[in-house]
């Protein structure tokens, strides 16, 4: 298979500096789906080089907002244009099935018109009162400038256009960097983006690995800002790294997410069935891997043993398979790495008295070479666990029980992390009770999952700084400009002499 030229650079398409590939692989059979360049320090420097000129130089920054948004919106209709191409990219590479990869081109869409309308809508600055007639004060936004944007594995495409639509909006020039597992449909968006008319220079993308090529960004004096999207440890040394020339930082991490059930809400079948299957797409959608999973059950005691019971028949039940494959409900994990990380999180909980009711073993009918594991039940979990505090990032789901309100609240914040979280009741009361009270980014009142681009993604504690999405999700990528002007200048006589 040749080498594919995915390093966009001033508008060029090329190979690594170096001459280095790296083989991408399908995760359902781990054959060879594509060769891509590895890029290499050079290859980011030069990357942030032609970013720099672009913004300095370039047009974008001074292009009029009616043009800017007109570019979004034709990207969003590129990508609708080439929603079936793009989605099974990002199922072969993810693993994810291919109905997740046409949700994932729709939402990607949704974003680039939603910031296109924000920015549409936006008037150039805001007018202050200076307390002077004389005076004319003005705030005004400008673009942040050359900004390092570095994506997971996970949501490829979803998570580059978090950071690309209010990036471009904002007028910013940038280089994105994809994880290395799984680059292919972030080329796609770059290829979408020169055709939508992008100037060239504005959208750069480097294919390589974590370190060097983020780490290089992360510290690189040419960038002035760092969106990064990935896990704690990589966001952690991205903090560090970008701490040296004071860049804007923004991190959007891991979550260990829980999803409350009382028993009030399993009062009736339809309510029973419900909370189980909800628990069920939070814990098992895209094999877990998903950072706002449902990954901590923590079920009313009284209702605990039948919704254990039904939750671990049908997650016996979930379809295995290449995502691609019809009929298929979950795909493989998205590499063998992933796959062992998983496996030595279930062996270190059973180790530490967690009872096995589902899973804890890879499937026998998915043929010898996939990455793929069961979707897992571990019932009796405490949170002194390993597997209940640190995020596991596959398909594993622990289970705790409470007694009181409190308690369920006290189990439900006591994480590092703080992404997203729900809560099931039939008592709107308790509903608005326990949702206030969660400390995490997002919280679901008897939902989970959905999320939406007008509202604001991101976490509290660990899980993150800053926030994507919604109004917020722009003003990251904005610097505020007060201009005053004094409309009758004359001598302020300070100094006597
Ligand atoms: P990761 O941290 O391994 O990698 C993320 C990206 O960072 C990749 O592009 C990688 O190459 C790069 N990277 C790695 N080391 C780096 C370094 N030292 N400097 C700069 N860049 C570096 O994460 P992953 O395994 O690709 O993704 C899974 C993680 O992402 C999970 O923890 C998940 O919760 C998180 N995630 C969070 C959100 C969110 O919205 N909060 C969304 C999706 C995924």
């Amino acid at each position: 298979m040749s080498e594919q030229q995915t390093l966009h650079i001033a508008g060029t398409w090329r190979s690594a500096a170096a001459g280095t590939s790296r083989e991408v692989l399908d995760p359902a059979d781990a054959t060879v789906l594509a060769v891509v360049a590895e890029g290499g320090v050079a290859d980011a420097d030069a990357a942030v080089a032609a970013a720099r000129s672009a913004f300095d130089g370039g047009p974008w920054p001074r292009t009029p907002v009616a043009e800017r948004v007109a570019l979004l919106r034709r990207t969003a209709d590129l990508l609708e244009r080439d929603r079936e191409r793009i989605a099974l990219v990002e199922s072969r590479d993810t693993g994810k099935t291919l109905e997740e990869g046409r949700i994932d081109v729709d939402c990607v869409a949704a974003a680039f018109r939603y910031y296109a309308g924000l920015a549409a809508a936006e008037s150039a600055g805001r007018v202050v009162d200076a307390g002077s007639p004389d005076v004319h004060s003005i705030v005004v936004h400008e673009p942040v400038g050359v900004c390092a944007l570095i994506t997971p594995w996970n949501y490829p495409l979803l998570q580059a256009s978090w950071k690309v639509a209010p990036a471009l909006a904002a007028g910013n020039t940038f280089v994105l960097k994809p994880s290395e597992i799984t680059p292919l449909s972030t080329v796609v968006l770059v290829e979408l983006l020169q055709e939508a008319g992008l100037p060239d220079g504005v959208a750069n993308l480097v294919t390589g690995a974590g370190d060097p090529v983020g780490a290089r960004l992360a510290e690189h004096p040419g960038v002035d800002l760092v969106s990064f999207t990935g896990g704690l440890a990589s966001g952690t040394k991205v903090a560090h790294a970008a701490a040296d020339t004071v860049k804007k930082v923004a991190l959007e991490l891991g979550g260990k997410n829980p999803n409350v059930v009382f028993a009030d809400a399993c009062a009736t079948p339809e309510g029973f069935d419900t909370a189980v299957d909800q628990a069920l797409n939070a814990a098992f959608l895209h094999s877990g891997q998903v950072c706002s999973a449902g990954s901590r059950l923590i079920v009313e005691e009284s209702v605990r043993d039948r919704f254990v019971a039904e939750l671990a028949r049908r997650a016996d039940r979930i379809r295995l398979g290449r995502g691609t494959d019809p009929g298929v409900e979950c795909g493989p994990l998205v590499s063998a790495a992933q796959r062992e990380r998983t496996e030595a999180y279930v062996a270190s909980a059973l180790a530490e008295g967690a009872v096995l009711r589902a899973g804890g073993e890879r499937p026998r009918d998915t043929g010898p070479t996939g990455f793929f594991y069961r979707p897992t039940v571990l019932d009796a979990c405490v949170r002194t666990m390993r597997v209940v505090r640190e995020e596991v990032f596959g398909p594993v789901l622990t289970v705790e029980t409470f007694r009181t309100e409190e308690e369920a609240v006290a189990l439900a914040n006591d994480t590092e992390f703080g992404l997203a979280g729900a809560v099931w009741t039939a008592d709107q009361g308790r509903a608005r009770r326990v949702a206030d009270r969660l400390r995490h980014g997002t919280v679901w009142i008897n939902d989970f999952h959905p999320y939406l681009p007008q509202a604001e993604w991101g976490g509290f504690g660990k899980s993150g700084v800053g926030r994507e999405l919604g109004p917020t999700g722009l003003a990251e990528y904005r610097e505020s400009k007060h201009v005053y002007q004094n409309l009758a200048p004359r001598p302020v006589r300070w100094f006597a002499g």
